[in-house]
């Protein structure tokens, strides 16, 4: 017994509590399971369980369990840090890639996605804590970063994504996820061609449901799904 399906089944239910308590229905949240580190056959299982999509952090892991036919029947998309030269491996091959914090980012996956004669849809990874150690677009960039995304010819922005800072305290993680959701419906109220901010990435398996309160309509659970990673 994994209990990977359990679990699936008891995060689904927190995710309709979180989004009932504010109104809203379940059936609005996109749960990605966050499936770094664990194998084909574990990824399998919560497809299985019916989680709605899977979210892959490394290009060389994606890879390998994308040719073991791991993330059959699941939309897949791309959640980690990526460079540019790695691109080219993984587009058209994902439905969504979450985590694009530069023009020249979003150039080389227009270019790539141009070559497939496909568009490709991406989030903004936006930076909300200001942390040096993450990844994502500075806040006060992003205005001008969507716009300049907006004039590429093969990628659509479909919405934001966060990690914000770690945070035990629930009005810390309100703040950020609070933030994020304004700078998202401020990004929308700018009607760019090209651009829509459907949905709102954030939330792991510590916050997913605070998120969810603050406005969050696609989450990321790995260790709620999965158990604790063992790394190696
Ligand atoms: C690993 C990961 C998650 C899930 O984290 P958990 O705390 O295990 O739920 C979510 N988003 C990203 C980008 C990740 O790398």
């Amino acid at each position: 017994m994994s209990g990977i399906s359990e679990n699936v089944a008891a995060v689904k239910l927190e995710i309709e509590k979180a989004a009932e308590s504010c109104g809203r229905s379940g059936r609005e949240i996109v749960l990605v399971a966050a499936t770094k580190m664990n194998n084909a056959a574990r990824v399998r299982e919560a497809i299985s369980a019916g989680v709605d999509a899977c979210g892959e952090n490394r290009v060389q892991e994606l890879l390998e369990k994308y040719e073991q036919g791991a993330y059959d029947g699941a939309p897949l998309h791309f959640i980690g840090t990526l460079q540019t030269n790695k691109v080219k491996y993984i587009v058209g091959k994902v439905s969504l890639i979450q985590s694009v914090n530069s023009l020249k980012l979003a150039k080389e996956i227009s270019k790539c996605a141009e070559k497939l004669g496909i568009v490709q849809d991406i989030l903004i990874e936006i930076n909300i804590g200001g942390e040096e150690s993450k990844s994502g677009a500075d806040e006060k960039d992003a205005f001008e970063l969507v716009e300049n995304i907006s004039k590429l010819p093969s990628v659509r922005v479909r919405g934001l994504m966060t990690i914000p800072p770690i945070s035990h305290d629930e009005e810390t993680q309100k703040r950020f996820f609070l933030k994020m959701k304004q700078l998202f419906v401020d990004i929308g109220a700018k009607k760019y061609d090209n651009i829509s901010m459907e949905f709102l990435s954030m939330g792991m398996s510590g916050d997913y449901r605070k998120a969810i309160e603050c406005g969050a309509n696609m989450v990321r659970v790995g260790t709620g799904i999965f158990g604790a990673r063992h790394y190696v």
